[in-house]
């Protein structure tokens, strides 16, 4: 049924309705945030959403980024927490650990990162594959994509309508549904369960996302008096609480006195832990941490969050890594699997990075490659 669906959805993307690019850019301004009418409006600022939208930014279309959070990153986002007696600050990467390649097309990539001072690395694994890190933090990747491109942070999206052939994109604002701009194109490229309730009813699209899995994860940035030098850069303990332990602060452009770790609960105890507050979470893998290096640990500073989707256990899998519908609505992120590219289940290597990032850079290159056909045959 969903495979179905898939391929009648790709389908549309060779048919002449593929672009809605024939409107005036003469739009009512009044209270709009953006008041000029947009070619792609781009909902969700992390690693696919501004791939995209850097890629078609750099061809010369109207874009802007709509973001609920407060900066760029999404689950690549990094975190700062003061100190109790606020004299200091832990910094940590609250999400993605390391980014790696499968393909030859993000391997390349990752040379131009790298290159580009976005990333750096930090490891290598036992097959021979470079660990990258964000610099100076993860987000540093997120910025670097976005520096170009228009973005509205603290802009949460509440509602997309598809009015006389043009997309609406509504915030709530003081109980008030407000319209915030108008584009001829709009690309979801927010986790599978956003996206979803985003999409109007009734648009086939749904029911792709009806089969998309993704794990909740508690996540731990813990700041240590004790100094753990013996870890490597990410340790797999063998306990039933503790999926991985990340040495922070070994991580390149990191500087810390002390060492500071991202821990990640598996996601088996996240479920079992999913409505407990956030200070318990902490007492508890503190608790588990002291089990597993068998010594009490001198705690400076410690802060958990829960990520409700954190790591997609069951993707979709498409030709393109992406979904494009004829009204000009897309669907890109890490929930698309596409070629040589496998997703692995939490314990082996998932490729969540390079599946967000192939997914908004194929989409971006088939509408510019679009476009540009479009052009020659308008021309002719
Ligand atoms: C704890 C953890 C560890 C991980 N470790 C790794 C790892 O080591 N290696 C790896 O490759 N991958 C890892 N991943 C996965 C990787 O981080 C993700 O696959 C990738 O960041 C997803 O990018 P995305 O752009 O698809 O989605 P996201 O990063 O989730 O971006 C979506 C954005 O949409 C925004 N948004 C949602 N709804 C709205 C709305 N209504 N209006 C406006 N904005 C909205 C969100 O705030 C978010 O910024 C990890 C993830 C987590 C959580």
């Amino acid at each position: 049924m969903i495979q179905t669906t898939v391929l009648s959805v790709l389908r549309s993307i060779e048919s002449d309705e593929f672009m809605n690019m024939n409107h005036s850019n003469n739009i009512d301004s009044q209270s709009l945030l953006v008041d000029y009418l947009l070619d792609y409006a781009v909902i969700g600022a992390g690693v696919a959403g501004l791939t995209a939208a850097d890629q078609l930014n750099q061809s010369g279309h109207k874009i802007a980024v709509f973001e609920k959070a407060r900066g760029t990153g999404g689950r690549m986002s990094s975190k700062r927490v003061a100190s109790v007696d606020n004299d200091s600050f832990m910094a940590f990467d609250l999400g993605c650990i390391s980014i790696s390649a499968k393909s030859d097309l993000f391997a390349l990539e990752l040379e131009k990162l790298h290159q580009q001072g976005a990333i750096a690395p930090w490891f290598k694994d036992d097959k021979s594959n470079n660990h990258y890190v964000g610099m100076p933090r993860n987000s540093g990747l997120t910025r670097h994509l976005s520096k170009d491109v228009e973005c509205y942070f603290s802009t949460r999206i509440t509602a997309i309508e598809y009015i006389e052939g043009l997309w609406h994109l509504y915030t709530v604002e003081s109980g008030a549904k407000t319209l915030l701009a108008k584009a001829n194109n709009v690309i979801l490229a927010t986790p599978p369960a956003q996206a979803y309730d985003l999409l109007p009813s009734n648009t086939q699209l749904k029911g792709v996302l009806e089969g998309v899995e993704v794990d909740p994860q508690w996540v731990m940035g813990i700041e240590l008096d004790n100094v753990l030098s013996a870890l490597p850069a990410i340790y797999y303990p063998d306990s039933d609480v503790i999926y991985s332990i990340s040495q922070e602060s070994s991580k390149p452009g990191r500087s810390s006195d002390n060492s500071v770790l991202q821990i990640q609960a598996t996601p088996t105890w996240t479920n079992k832990h999913l409505e407990v507050t956030s200070d318990q979470v902490s007492e508890l893998l503190i608790t588990e941490l002291e089990r597993i290096f068998e010594q009490a640990l001198h705690v400076k500073n410690s802060y958990s969050h829960r990520w409700l989707y954190s790591i997609i256990s069951k993707p979709v899998q498409t030709k393109d890594g992406f979904l494009w519908d004829e009204t000009g609505l897309g669907l890109i992120g890490d929930y698309f699997i596409s070629g040589d590219v496998n997703v692995g289940s939490i314990g082996s290597n998932v490729p969540g990075i390079e599946s967000a990032w192939l997914s908004g850079r194929q989409l971006a290159d088939s509408l510019i490659i679009k476009i540009r056909n479009n052009r020659l045959v308008a021309k002719d």
